[in-house]
């Protein structure tokens, strides 16, 4: 079974990403995901395991106990410019 890009059907291989997501007016940015990316436009998808630990990271995130989990995962100051 080869999954295509929702968006514009192209082919999907696997890389590892970093997602910059938004909580209470602080960025936190988890890296070292596994997703699949799309060649044509650059679309990614998380499968399910995936975004169930993104739900749990940010879970511990909003309690202030990030540490020890497999996720390459740091807090930045939301007003600082993202460097690639
Ligand atoms: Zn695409």
């Amino acid at each position: 079974m080869n999954q295509k890009c929702p968006v514009c059907s192209g082919e999907l291989k696997k890389d590892i990403i970093k997602e910059d997501i938004r909580i209470d007016g602080k960025l936190l940015v988890i890296g070292n995901l596994t997703a699949k990316v799309c060649v044509h436009c650059g679309e990614s998808i998380v499968d399910y395991n995936t975004m169930q630990k993104i739900g749990n990271l940010i879970d511990k995130f909003k309690h202030k106990v990030i540490r020890g989990t497999e996720f390459i995962a740091y807090e930045i100051d939301a007003a600082a410019p993202i460097s690639a």
